[in-house]
């Protein structure tokens, strides 16, 4: 996965929290509201909730040997010049039309997906 769900204010991990109540004939019930809780203990956000964020493995090589690294969110954004966000909604959108495109016509889309996040689109007819 090339982004994780971090937290609004100290980008570590955040997580759904499922709350139960009680109901009236005895038995308990999940709530259907989405709260997110915070996987940094030393966090004091309040009302926290996920921002989507970069979180990219890259595999660095030279003659000496292989090293992985992370590129996170501000590293991230200086050569892909979208926030991970803007990236999900483009890679939903594509999705979306590959799919329409498969149903209305005979135009192929080819999606590459390489280890985590390039990917190219070709359109052929
Ligand atoms: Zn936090």
């Amino acid at each position: 996965m090339w982004y994780y769900d971090g937290c609004n204010y100290c980008k570590s991990k955040v997580e759904k929290k499922f709350e139960t109540y009680d109901k009236d004939d005895g038995t308990s019930d999940v709530r259907d509201t989405q709260l997110y809780q915070c996987s940094n203990k030393d966090c004091n956000g309040k009302e926290v909730f996920p921002m989507s964020r970069f979180k990219i493995p890259v595999r660095v090589q030279d003659s000496t040997g292989t090293v992985t690294l992370t590129l996170f969110d501000h590293e991230a954004m200086k050569f892909v010049r979208k926030t991970a966000k803007e990236l999900i909604q483009i890679q939903d959108e594509v999705m979306f039309s590959y799919t329409l495109h498969l149903l209305k016509s005979h135009v192929f889309i080819f999606i590459v997906m390489t280890h985590y996040i390039f990917f190219n689109i070709v359109i052929a007819n």
